[in-house]
């Protein structure tokens, strides 16, 4: 299977796309901001740290994720591909990973940009509602699965919370950031020839786009 590496501003979809691959596909699905979140929640220092750099909107230094993404990628889970959501997030974090994969001997994959207008992204980040138990995502302003009782999961009776960074303050420093730091990466894997766009706001039409892209 292709290694995957989604590009797209926060809350384009690429969690719930990627775990669609992952239970249909068998993929790995690699989530910078997860890996950064198991970090803070061990409430070491640079948990801490790394938690007051996500809730102020920043990127985390490049040589943490490097560190984070080369000891993922050699797991031996990863070997029948992967994705990567959230990494790389600037230019040099892309050619870092290239320095990685020759490192390891593995191959770049698919580029994947997730193109969905800013408004519903920033409903999305506002209103989203995650389950404590399960993690699945609610929201309660897009109408993309209301919870039916406030507070509490539709699938399993969790308790919903809300991440540290989704509200309207950090969705505008991350989109700014994304416009800045990410969008770059748009024209670098093009001219390397290996970028695809999806267009779509709705998971089953983009994963649709995504598996001819895969099929191909
Ligand atoms: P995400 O879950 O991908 O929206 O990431 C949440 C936050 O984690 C981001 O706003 C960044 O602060 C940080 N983060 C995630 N991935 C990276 C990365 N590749 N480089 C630097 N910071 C990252």
């Amino acid at each position: 299977m292709k290694n995957i590496i989604f590009i797209a501003a926060p809350a384009a979809g690429k969690g719930t796309v990627s775990k669609k691959l992952v239970d249909e596909y068998g993929y790995l699905h690699i989530s910078t901001g997860d890996l950064l979140r198991e970090v803070i929640a061990t409430g070491s220092e640079l948990g801490i740290e790394i938690d007051r750099i996500i809730s102020s909107g920043n990127l985390v230094p490049d040589d943490l994720i490097f560190r984070l993404i080369e000891e993922r990628i050699q797991a031996d889970d990863a070997k029948n591909g992967y994705i990567l959501d959230g990494f790389p997030r600037n230019i040099r974090q892309a050619m870092g990973y290239e320095e990685i994969l020759k490192r390891l001997n593995k191959e770049l994959g698919i580029v994947i940009e997730l193109d969905v207008p800013k408004s519903i992204l920033r409903d999305r980040v506002v209103g989203r509602m995650l389950c404590r138990e399960c993690s699945s995502i609610h929201n309660i302003l897009t109408g993309e699965f209301t919870p039916i009782k406030e507070g509490i999961c539709n699938n399993c009776g969790g308790e919903l919370y809300k991440r540290g960074d989704d509200n309207e303050e950090s969705f505008n420093a991350r989109y700014a950031t994304y416009l800045e730091k990410t969008k770059p990466l748009i024209d670098y894997y093009q001219d390397k020839g290996c970028l695809y766009k999806v267009t779509g706001t709705k998971a089953p039409e983009v994963l649709k786009s995504v598996e001819v892209l895969l099929n191909d």
